[in-house]
């Protein structure tokens, strides 16, 4: 039997103990090293659309990519089947799996999702018609769900710009402890290999981003731009738990690729991710809880827009913001709720151009250099010092020198999602540059 591509996506595999479909990735990474497959990438991360609200954590799906001799895909799905239904435990309701395979080509269909899965909501029956009228072999839970972000994965083989994240990973019975990730250890990571690395610290806060807080089994991650990179500085993590396994993932994290549209106001939908040109038409303020609101309008229409509380100094450069700025919003999109209409939430701030503004006042006195004061509607202005009085004086305009400057503004990398392009990677990317397998790429 000839060598076979064989690819695999997968989606929405949490277990009842914490479990999470890059960790269920990693068991069957094990399995297939079993059977010696062959393979041709990292088990890539995919990250979707993050404003779904579906999604439990960063909206992470997982494709797997490999050769082999001996046996066909037919083989391979029980073996999916069996190990996804052990994970996540027959009865466990909570989580939509969903696994799709192919064998060579991944069908245009399937492409066009991939790419829409990135910025729009995709429905299920969507992802169902694809799977039926493709004929890709699959299998599927609960809603069906998950296939929306497997068949979204495996169609992504990440071209243009992508990084690289290794992520240790604890024991499941471990899951209900504390994690202990060292932060000083973190700390000594970042300062010597800051270059090849991204968005594992917080420079203004010194708070460690790589450690999660929930309940899963990802002890931390350590995203970066080589393989080599990530792996060296994931091993000088030092953590209170122990490390389990550890595989390092090729990834879209990083690289803005959900940004990529250009919408009109009055053509968003909700839970898009798109980018928004428009003017300021209500200044910022600062509501109860800390939030800063306001408003553009395009030729379409008017929205609001919102910086939350947890975007921190980043609230700051919106306040600054001045009716006929023209701007462009990284947002997603939050349709109305009881409470609030359509609105914009920042995930980033284009400024393109600023208004000017001048601020005006009563004209001084000719005679003694007093300010004048005003006469009455209509009847000029008089000195009330000297007595002077002049109908035609005028009052005078000065400009007022903007503290906001033309470019691109970031909330802090703690606020920032998984495929925000941070602001260290504006000028880098690994478009075209070859993700040949380093000889240890994973440890179980
Ligand atoms: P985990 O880390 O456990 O994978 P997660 O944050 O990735 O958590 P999931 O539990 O996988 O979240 O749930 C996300 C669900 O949303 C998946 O079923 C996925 O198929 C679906 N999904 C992803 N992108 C879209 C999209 N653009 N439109 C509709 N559904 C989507």
């Amino acid at each position: 039997m000839s060598e076979k591509l064989i690819q695999i996506g997968m989606d929405d595999i949490d277990s009842p103990d914490g479990g999470c479909t890059t960790h269920f990735a990693t068991i069957l990474i094990e399995t297939l090293n079993e059977l010696n497959v062959e393979w041709t990438d990292y088990p890539n991360l995919i990250r979707l659309n993050p404003g779904i609200p579906y999604r439990t954590r960063g909206n992470g799906a997982v494709a797997l990519r490999f050769l082999m001799r001996s046996k066909d895909v037919d083989s391979i799905i029980p073996i999916v089947q069996e190990l996804v239904q052990d994970y996540v435990e027959k009865e466990y309701p909570n989580t939509n799996p969903g696994v799709v395979f192919f064998e060579e080509e991944v069908p245009s269909q399937v492409q066009h999702l991939s790419r829409l899965a990135l910025w729009r909501v995709v429905p299920i029956e969507l992802a169902q018609r694809v799977v039926e009228t493709c004929n890709i072999p699959h299998y599927s839970r609960g809603n069906g769900r998950g296939l929306i972000g497997a068949l979204s994965a495996v169609a992504n083989n990440l071209q243009g710009d992508y990084t690289y994240e290794y992520i240790a990973y604890r024991a499941l019975k471990d899951c209900d402890q504390e994690r202990g990730v060292d932060v000083n250890s973190v700390l000594t990571m970042d300062k010597t290999m800051t270059d090849f690395l991204f968005s594992n610290l917080d420079p203004s806060t010194n708070r460690i981003l790589i450690e999660p807080h929930g309940p899963d089994p990802v002890l931390f991650g350590v995203r970066g731009e080589t393989a080599a990179s990530v792996i060296k500085a994931g091993q000088q993590v030092k953590s209170k738990q122990k490390v389990d396994r550890w595989v390092v993932f090729r990834s879209n994290q990083g690289t803005g690729e959900h940004l990529k549209h250009h919408v009109a106001i009055n053509d968003l939908r909700p839970y898009m991710a798109a980018i928004v040109s428009g003017r300021v038409d209500v200044e910022p303020k600062m509501i109860e809880g800390g939030h800063s609101i306001f408003r553009i309008v395009d030729e379409s229409n008017r929205i609001d827009c919102a910086a939350y509380e947890p975007s921190g100094e980043f609230r700051d450069i919106v306040m600054k913001l001045k009716i006929g700025d023209r701007i462009k919003i990284h947002a997603s999109v939050r349709p109305a709720s009881r409470t609030h209409g359509w609105t914009l939430n920042l995930e980033g701030l284009e400024v393109d151009e600023l208004a000017e503004i001048f601020d005006f006042s009563n004209p001084v006195c000719p005679q003694c250099g007093k300010r004048m004061k005003s006469a009455g509607t209509g009847k000029g202005y008089k000195c009330v010092k000297c007595g002077y009085r002049n109908t035609e004086i005028k009052r005078t305009e000065s400009y007022r020198k903007r503290d906001l400057s033309i470019g691109l503004y970031l909330p802090p990398v703690r606020a920032q999602r998984h495929l925000t392009r941070p602001l260290v990677r504006a000028n880098k990317t690994n478009s075209g540059v070859p993700y040949g397998l380093v000889t240890k790429w994973h440890d179980f």
